[in-house]
């Protein structure tokens, strides 16, 4: 069943891995026992896998999604951006997925490489990328797209960036995923926004468990620009770690302390998060599992979203 259907129906849930860099990183995550596997127990609707800017990791990406797709346990959705892509190289790339039996995309213009002022390839941004795929491949794709509640970082202004969300859609595009947003009030505000601006697609929404105080911050202001609430700030405050969470040797005694602390407060954050989340309308919760599966197993339990299906 495609998931924009599934999202149609029923609330979905789905998880969000990466492709390691390591063999032992790919026996971790695909071995025997490895975290898809236990992530199957929890029973997602689907596993997406991201793809690194310029194809780099095209290889790990298509292996990762070939193991989901033969354990045959749920969907998998391979993201895909332009950047350094041709139109020829998408074309084969996308053949090849679907050689695989891999259906399901996510459709990304992609985050630009450091230095780089376009995407270095025939594709400028994902509404081209969704027309160029309908054009090629019919309807043999279900496609996601990037939805950003805050505005994405380049864009002019929000409006417009809704206006290109509305792209997307007209040009064939099947469900959003969203860009991790913290600010409630603000993501209230964009999905009303765009249901007025004629945005009907199914909502599936990105969310990252807190769990280390580094990759926090790092996810919310290395590219994106992320409000982070009052809430979130006071955790990271009160389990600082000296002289900064990302000093490699801190000089703090209570760094490991710390480090649980933040953690245990982070999971109850993310857990009341998800129930706001639920309580706004939307189609399906999307939790980028960083690879992980205890932490991340608590949290659907606790928040209840395995429940789901
Ligand atoms: P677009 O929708 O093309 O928008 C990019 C910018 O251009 C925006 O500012 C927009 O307002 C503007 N714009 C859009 N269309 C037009 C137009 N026609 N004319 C003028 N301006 C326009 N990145 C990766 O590299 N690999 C991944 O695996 C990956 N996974 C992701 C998963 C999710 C769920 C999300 C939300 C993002 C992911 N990203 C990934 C990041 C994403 O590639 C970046 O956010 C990227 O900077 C923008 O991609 P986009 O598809 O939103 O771009």
């Amino acid at each position: 069943m495609k998931i924009s259907d599934v999202l149609k129906e029923r609330m979905g849930f789905s998880f969000e891995v990466f492709p390691p860099k390591t063999d032992v990183g790919m026996e971790k995550l695909c071995g025997k026992d490895g975290v898809l596997d236990k992530l199957y127990t929890l029973k997602p609707d689907y596993i997406s896998c991201t793809y690194g800017a310029g194809g780099t990791n095209v290889g790990k990406n298509l292996e990762v999604l070939d193991k989901i797709q033969k354990d045959g346990v749920c969907t998998p959705v391979t993201h895909f951006t332009c950047i350094g892509n041709t139109k020829e190289g998408i074309k084969e790339q996308l053949q090849n997925y679907l050689d695989h039996g891999i259906n399901h995309m996510l459709a990304l213009r992609g985050d630009l490489p450091f230095g780089w002022t376009g995407t270095g390839g025939d594709l400028h941004y994902a509404t081209e990328l969704v027309k160029f795929v309908r054009q090629e491949f019919g309807d043999k794709f279900t496609i996601a797209v990037a939805g950003s509640p805050e505005g994405h970082i380049a864009c002019r202004s929000l409006e417009a960036d809704i206006s290109f969300l509305k792209q997307k859609q007209d040009n064939g595009a099947d469900y959003i995923m969203t860009q991790l947003c913290w600010d409630m009030d603000q993501f209230r505000y964009w999905l009303d926004a765009i249901r007025n601006a004629g945005i009907w697609l199914p909502v599936d929404v990105g969310i990252m468990p807190i769990l280390d105080q580094a990759a926090t911050i790092n996810m919310a202001l290395s590219r994106n620009g992320c409000v982070m609430p009052r809430e979130l700030c006071e955790i990271i405050s009160k389990h600082w770690i000296f002289p900064n969470p990302f000093d490699k040797e801190p000089f703090d005694a209570a760094v490991e302390q710390k480090k649980k602390d933040f953690k245990e407060a982070g999971i109850e954050y993310t857990i009341n998060q998800i129930d706001e989340y639920r309580a706004c309308g939307i189609n399906g919760i999307h939790l980028y599992a960083l690879n992980k599966y205890d932490d991340v197993a608590r949290i659907v339990k606790e928040s209840g979203i395995v429940d789901l299906i």
